[in-house]
């Protein structure tokens, strides 16, 4: 149902009306996210409390207006897109750090704030929330619950599921939830947090979260090696993890990319390389030494033609210039990315590479590779122009020869950015319809008259 005046008088007494807008330049600035696509809502809501979520949203299950949750729209799947129109609530006012429990090693936060900002808040008392999507200046902890990002330090430390215990949430109906224990154990009924997680706005608004955390670790060290061959990036990958160093970080780019930051920065990669690792140990002072100088005797077993390890914090930045480099150098090449993520068993890398190669030949296109070597994720940037029928034909083609190799090799189409809308054509490819059929039941049970962010996942 489209929102009258009546609705949105009914709104504006929940939120103030400053909170509430229908003019245009709101509109259009909450139509799209970092995947571009673009659709109007209707009506831009920013409410400040989980009291006042419930008001709206019993509202919209009245009149059936789809919900749309949004953090910053960082997200690559188009998930916080309006494509059926409806209110985007936006939650980036809720940006409390309720606490930081230093004894219980956990802390309680509202959905907006932004993921630097809490990994800050928690070091400045010697702890730690180790996940690090590369968005995370400006990306919310609410996205990251409910797409379960993950980081470079995924490897070591898991993804953003690994640190939640709890989950409050807004049903569709307007009820509160209280999901998971603040024990580090509890296995009393199914386990609602975790269906939550990664749900993407689907299945409940996530108004609070209660999270894990640990120790900081006392050092990190960093180095950078570059390889003649994909192959043996991946068998230094290989010989690292057999010798029982689990680094922190374990980035890789493969000739392409380096190509690409190259021609952008001018930082001394050599462009004639395979690829190039960029690995982070860290821990206490003398373990991190130890192992900073065995990953380097196994660079060089693996045919290295440079090593670079940082010294200090200085050089540290240094040598994260180049990977932090690839997006902007990425945006200069074309103007639409088309931008997968990827992962396969992390020893089945060089064949995913050398697939994508391939796929990239036959079909005449660009595709620039790197990603998370430490655990499979590779991010396959396939770069077009959506104006350019023939070749964006050609590109979405790529995609699902991509994703047939991938799921071929034991993979999954998607290692952090979740399904929302792009990725919703294919879910089937991965899925069996078995599963499918059990995950739709659930979205009818939370949502029976689908209000919850339609036409994203299935
Ligand atoms: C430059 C760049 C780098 C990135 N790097 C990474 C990376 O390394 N790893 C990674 O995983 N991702 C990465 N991303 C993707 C993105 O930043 C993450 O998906 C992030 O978690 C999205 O957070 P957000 O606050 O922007 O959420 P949004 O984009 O606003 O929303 C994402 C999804 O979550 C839902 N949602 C948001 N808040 C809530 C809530 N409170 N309750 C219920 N549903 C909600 C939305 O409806 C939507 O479906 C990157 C993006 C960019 C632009």
């Amino acid at each position: 149902m489209k929102i009258n005046s009546e609705i949105y008088k009914k709104i504006e007494t929940i939120v103030s009306s400053e909170f509430v807008s229908d003019a245009d330049e709101d509109r259009f600035c909450y139509s799209y996210d970092a995947a571009g696509g673009k659709s109007l809502p209707d009506l831009v809501v920013r409410p400040a409390t989980a009291e006042e979520i419930s008001k709206i949203v019993m509202l919209a299950n009245e009149y059936l207006i789809p919900v749309i949750p949004r953090g910053s729209g960082s997200g690559f799947v188009g998930g916080s897109t309006p494509v059926s129109g409806g209110i985007v609530l936006i939650l980036t006012r809720m940006s409390k750090i309720i606490y930081v429990d230093e004894d219980n090693l956990t802390a309680e936060v509202e959905p907006g704030v932004i993921t630097q900002k809490l990994q800050q808040e928690v070091e400045k008392s010697g702890l730690f929330y180790p996940p690090d999507p590369a968005s995370l200046k400006f990306s919310t902890i609410g996205g990251n619950v409910a797409v379960n990002s993950g980081g470079p330090r995924a490897i070591k430390y898991g993804v953003t599921k690994d640190y939640i215990l709890g989950l409050e949430a807004v049903l569709p109906t307007g009820e509160t939830i209280h999901t998971g224990v603040k024990t580090v154990k509890g296995v009393v009924g199914y386990d609602l947090t975790r269906l939550l997680i990664g749900s993407e706005g689907t299945l409940a608004i996530i108004t609070k979260i209660l999270l894990k955390l640990l120790p900081k670790p006392k050092k990190v060290r960093t180095a950078l090696a570059v390889f003649p061959e994909v192959d043996d990036a991946a068998r230094a990958v290989t010989e690292i993890i057999r010798s029982k160093i689990i680094p922190a970080t374990l980035e890789f780019m493969d000739c392409t990319a380096m190509q690409c930051v190259e021609d952008y920065l001018e930082v001394g990669l050599p462009k004639k390389a395979g690829a190039m690792l960029l690995i982070e140990v860290d821990g206490d002072d003398d373990v991190v030494d130890k192992e900073i100088k065995q990953i380097d005797l196994l660079c060089n077993k693996c045919n290295t033609v440079q090593i670079l390890i940082a010294a200090d914090d200085q050089e540290q930045r240094k040598l994260w210039t180049a990977r932090r480099a690839i997006s902007p150098a990425l945006g200069r090449l074309k103007p639409t990315k088309i931008n997968e993520d990827i992962v396969v068993p992390r020893t089945k890398v060089p064949s995913i590479i050398k697939r994508i190669r391939k796929i990239a030949e036959d079909l005449n296109l660009t595709i620039i590779n790197f990603g998370h070597a430490g655990d499979g994720n590779i991010h396959v940037n396939i770069m077009t122009d959506k104006e350019d029928k023939d070749e964006y034909e050609r590109a979405e083609k790529a995609v699902k020869e991509i994703f047939s190799a991938v799921l071929d090799l034991e993979g999954t189409i998607s290692g952090e950015h979740g399904v929302g809308l792009t990725k919703s054509p294919y879910i089937r490819m991965e899925i069996e319809p078995v599963a499918l059929r059990k995950m739709e039941e659930i979205k009818k049970i939370f949502d029976p008259n689908n209000i919850m962010n339609p036409g994203k996942i299935f």
